[in-house]
């Protein structure tokens, strides 16, 4: 019989650890699908992994680790495909903002051929205006820079063994998990969802952390930034041909001193689009920079009795 995984990671989630676990665990015996349940603590503050820990005691389908410390989502999703044994593997938030509803038919459709399963919301469910706007925001630059529709697309997904293998090959540290299904490509199908509301606990994104994602994310998934340079360095270009024409003119027409406003918004704009480039430009060193330091994406710190010793490296042994 066929084993589904499901990766779930947690950051200070200790409320939603045993709810989410039992409600799984319910919808999964009803459907007669053989599974196990990952639940990747990030580093959590609070008793997140205890409670982990709690459930694996009384269900041993449940397994657990826990992170040095706060490595982010990415990080959790990817330990997660790490310890998965399944045939396939879902990966979805466990504040049950993706519904669990939605998994029995991922796993019909993955029974049926599909080899990644796409989840696709419906909707935003209720949020702040706040979150609202910098969420938008976030989609709209993410969405333009990958050529993908991002807005609709979400972590949860179900992926196939030879999916799962595929990603933990990838060898860069900085991942964009969303993309990078869309960028693996394989069969594809979708199932829609609505995002539900978080029970307990709140969101862990932050106008800016949202904006830092953004930008670790596009520089890491397109090179357009770069591209981007270029085209301000022929703007300024063009706009040199002509004031030079001008400059020149007056000059052999004899009135060649004025033009000091023209100096300084030169100064100014060329300025500007140097530092802005630089910019650019530092941030694909940084992620270069990153990428060749070659640090693992997590270090796992403490596993549920039932995860193999060897996921916490040597420095336990
Ligand atoms: N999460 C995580 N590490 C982090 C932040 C969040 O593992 O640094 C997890 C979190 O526990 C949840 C999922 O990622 O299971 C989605 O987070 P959240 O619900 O805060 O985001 P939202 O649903 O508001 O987009
Ligand atoms: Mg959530």
């Amino acid at each position: 019989m066929a084993l589904l995984s499901i990766v779930l990671p947690a950051y200070n989630e200790e409320q939603n650890i045993a709810n989410t676990a039992e409600v799984l665990d319910k919808l999964l015996q009803e459907n007669s699908i053989d599974y196990e349940m990952i639940f990747v603590s990030d580093g959590s503050k609070d008793a997140t992994f205890a409670e982990i820990q709690k459930a694996a005691e009384r269900n041993p389908r449940i397994k657990g680790a826990e992170f040095s410390r706060n490595f982010g989502k990415e990080a959790g999703i990817f330990a997660g495909l790490e310890l998965a044994s399944g045939d396939a593997v879902i990966v979805m938030d466990c504040d049950l903002q993706h519904p669990p509803e939605a998994i029995p038919g991922m796993w019909e459709k993955w029974k049926n051929g599909a080899e990644i399963v796409e989840g696709i919301k419906k909707s935003r469910g209720r949020e702040s205006l706040g979150y609202k706007l910098s969420a938008g925001l976030f989609y709209k630059i993410m969405s333009k820079l990958i050529k993908m529709d991002m807005n609709a697309s979400s972590d949860f997904k179900l992926l196939d063994r030879k999916v799962v293998q595929v990603m933990l090959e990838l060898p860069e540290r900085n991942t964009f998990f969303r993309a990078l299904t869309f960028w693996a490509g394989f069969r594809t199908e979708t199932v829609e969802y609505e995002v539900q509301e978080r029970l307990y606990g709140e969101s862990k994104w932050s106008f800016w952390s949202l904006m830092r994602y953004a930008i670790s994310n596009a520089t890491s998934f397109s090179t357009l930034p770069l591209q981007l340079v270029t085209v301000m360095g022929m703007v300024s270009i063009l706009f040199s041909v002509i004031l030079a024409v001008q400059t020149l003119v007056k000059y052999i027409l004899g009135d060649a001193v004025e033009g000091f406003t023209t100096v300084i918004l030169l100064i100014l704009i060329i300025g500007g689009f140097i530092m802005l480039s630089l910019g650019v430009i530092g941030h694909y060193i940084a992620r270069i920079y990153e990428e060749v330091k070659g640090r693992p994406k997590y270090i796992i710190s403490k596993i549920t009795d039932n995860v193999q010793e060897s996921v916490l490296g040597s420095w336990r042994k």
